[in-house]
This record gives structure tokens, sequence and C-alpha cells, in this order.
């Protein structure tokens, strides 16, 4: 099976990366993509939206709209795809007003 998203992300933060996995078919929850997983270890970690909003994630492939989203929601705005920076609110969301 080919996946759409990216099966691992990794989000470096105040010096630190937090690496995280694809975890779907472990999990039994088709929204656990490693984008989502990184996410809800950030506020696990009780790391507000406000103090991560200049980290990075670091991706190996493209990522989802529903990953685009979660990254959008917690106001990280650029994911790092392939060693290039994109912004999501202009890649993702640019027909959505
Ligand atoms: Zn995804």
């Amino acid at each position: 099976m080919e996946h759409i998203c990216t099966p691992k992300a990794t989000i470096a933060i105040h010096g630190k990366s937090i690496s995280q996995r694809q975890q779907c078919l472990e999990n039994d929850d088709p929204t656990a993509h490693a984008v989502v997983e990184s996410v809800r270890l950030l506020k696990k970690l009780r790391l507000r939206p406000q103090q991560v909003k200049d980290c990075r994630v670091y991706v190996e492939q493209g990522i989802c709209p529903m990953c685009a989203a979660a990254l959008r929601n917690y106001h990280i705005e650029c994911v790092v795809i392939h060693q290039q920076e994109v912004e999501i609110s202009r890649f993702y969301f640019q027909n959505i007003k």
C-alpha cells in the first residue's frame, strides 16, 4: 500500500527533535498519521501553540490535508518537505477563504 501522507515526521523545537511515525495500523486509528501523532505529543508535553509557533516540522513526503489542518490549528505555519520550506496556509489552504 502506498502512503499518501508522510510515514515519519520530526519536529525541531527548542534545540531538540521529536519524531513520530504513522501508527494507524498499530493503534487501529485512521487519524494516527505521523504529523497528527506529533501534534498530539506536543499537546501531551503541555506545549502550547504560542510555544511552538516558530518550530519546524520535517517530513519525508508531503502531508495530507488532515495533517496540514492539525499543524495550522496548533499555529505551526511551516513544514519542511525535502529540505524545502512550505508555508502551510499558502500551500494547503490557498482556495479557502
Ligand atoms: Zn496525514
